[in-house]
């Protein structure tokens, strides 16, 4: 490679290596750091961020990396990794110089006042405590996206930062057809609603039965406990510093089983991602994945589609039954694989069932859009939260900590960040469809307790790539067509009409 090439490969490695600092704080505040730091934590993210993005958008910056991308073997050999991290650097560089240090330095400290000040209101259940902090928040999120520019919608500049190359009106469409699609079925499913019960999974769990369980299964999917670790937070997430530090957190109730285990399921999905991603792409911003809908599609895929499915339970469950010999002994297979599956409309998103977790999410994207518009007014947040949640799932949160305050993301101002989950959603089934397809014998082999095929797969399709292609790229390349709500919706009708006896 070019001179321009090494200097600008230099350049992007201590950019990566001081936001993936900067990460590694945030997961010590999510995990271990005493509450009373809070302001102290800010500031040093705050300078962390600051000079990572003044390395980044600086002229030299620019500079290298036109003068990389004329060099022999990058211009000559556009899908080379080389080619793909001058490509994807350059886009992210003209995104980023459009921002001022003084307004990243600025989101980055008041983000996490922000975020202790969520902590302490959904504890009290006080939506008041943090109604100052989101009215900052969605100010922020408005001049941000001014900054970034927009041609639609302001919304686009912030989703593109999440998801990109998608736009709202995109968004719209497809969760306009999704709904239309899911309504119904909710409803047929409702009407039979009584025929399961999720009680066997309502008895008295004790936690470190249930953390070694699902830390088992987690190593056999392949999460490497080697270049990873498990720790708890008030929020499941996974966290990753570079392909050989990639961390999750989870959380526990002792008196439901549903939250430990694929909670864990769902991020070691994340984290088995983080960890495929080729070493070509170590110290740039293409260590991370395509987008975060792509990187949704993996966590729900090993949570959903592997995690909920028969054969799955097959495997473990003569298991399960051994570790929670009291509370199991007596249930068998079918009632138990019916009552992960069951279908209840519910207030947390984080927990809903695999039918109605998208109106969760389109409730977030219709708030949010209101919000950014200034349609809605952030102190009647709560009211129309509650309104929506009514019309789309028949409920009505009793209070703010099981509604409008159970999610983190707004709290830091991750705002266009909500329907890359949906995305994620019905890329996941998109991609097992294909999967399926490329290997007859999947099924048998998870039967098996083998998840290797599985892994191998996503490794050689989806993983090893990182950032080198865009979410539609990399989805044609891998399942021949851009993302469509069809194979998720066929999905869905053939489990729930088994399950439910439509
Ligand atoms: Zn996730």
């Amino acid at each position: 490679m070019g001179e321009a090439y090494n200097a600008l490969k230099a350049r992007l490695a201590d950019y990566t290596h001081l936001q993936q600092a900067g990460s590694l704080l945030s997961w010590d505040q999510e995990t271990y750091m005493p509450a009373g730091a809070v302001v102290s934590r800010g500031d040093q993210m705050a300078t962390l961020s600051k000079f990572a993005h003044e390395l980044f958008v600086a002229p030299k910056t620019g500079r290298l990396l036109r003068q990389a991308a004329a060099e022999e073997g990058i211009k000559d050999q556009p899908d080379s990794d080389e080619a793909a991290i001058v490509r994807v650097s350059m886009r992210d560089y003209k995104r980023e110089r459009k921002v001022p240090v003084a307004f990243v330095e600025e989101l980055e400290r008041t983000r996490a006042q922000s975020h202790q000040a969520w902590v302490e209101a959904r504890k009290a259940s006080d939506f008041k405590r943090f109604e100052p902090w989101l009215v900052k928040m969605f100010d922020m999120a408005r001049r941000y996206a001014d900054y970034l520019g927009y041609k639609e919608h302001p919304y686009d500049a912030l989703l593109d930062g999440f998801e990109p190359d998608m736009k709202t009106s995109a968004v719209r469409a497809t969760f306009a057809d999704l709904r239309e699609q899911l309504v119904p079925l909710v409803h047929a499913i409702s009407a039979k609603a009584d025929t399961i019960s999720d009680a066997p999974l309502r008895r008295h769990f004790p936690r470190e039965k249930q953390v070694e369980f699902a830390t088992r299964v987690s190593r056999q999917f392949g999460y490497d406990l080697n270049t990873g670790r498990v720790d708890f937070a008030a929020h499941p997430f996974c966290t990753s510093f570079s392909s050989q530090d990639v961390r999750i957190t989870t959380r526990v109730d002792d008196g439901f089983f549903n939250m430990m285990l694929f909670g864990t399921l769902h991020e070691t999905g994340h984290a088995l991602y983080d960890q495929g991603i080729d070493g070509a792409f170590a110290h740039t911003p293409l260590e991370n994945g395509a987008s975060l809908g792509i990187h949704e599609s993996q966590s729900r895929m090993w949570e959903n589609l592997v995690g909920r499915s028969h054969e799955f339970w097959e495997h473990y469950y003569p298991e399960l039954q051994q570790v929670f010999p009291d509370q199991l002994g007596q249930v068998s297979l079918e009632e138990f694989y019916r009552a992960v599956n069951r279908v209840s409309p519910s207030f947390i998103r984080v927990e809903a069932d695999e039918v109605t977790y998208n109106l969760h999410i389109m409730v977030r994207f219709e708030l949010e859009l209101e919000l950014l518009e200034g349609k809605l007014k952030v102190e009647e947040l709560p009211e129309a939260w509650n309104a929506r949640y009514k019309a789309y799932l028949g409920i009505t949160p009793p209070n703010d900590a099981v509604g409008v305050l159970q999610d983190t993301h707004w709290s830091i101002g991750l705002i266009g960040y909500f329907p890359t989950y949906s995305l994620g959603n019905l890329a996941s089934v998109q991609l097992y469809e294909k999967i399926e397809q490329d290997i007859p014998t999947l099924r048998d082999s998870i039967r098996a307790g083998d998840f290797s095929p599985l892994l191998g797969w996503l490794r050689q399709n989806i993983h090893q790539y990182g950032r080198k292609y865009t979410p539609d790229d990399l989805l044609k390349r891998a399942t021949g067509r851009s993302l469509s709500a069809e194979p998720y919706m066929n999905y869905l009708r053939a489990k729930y009409s088994a399950i439910y006896g439509l």
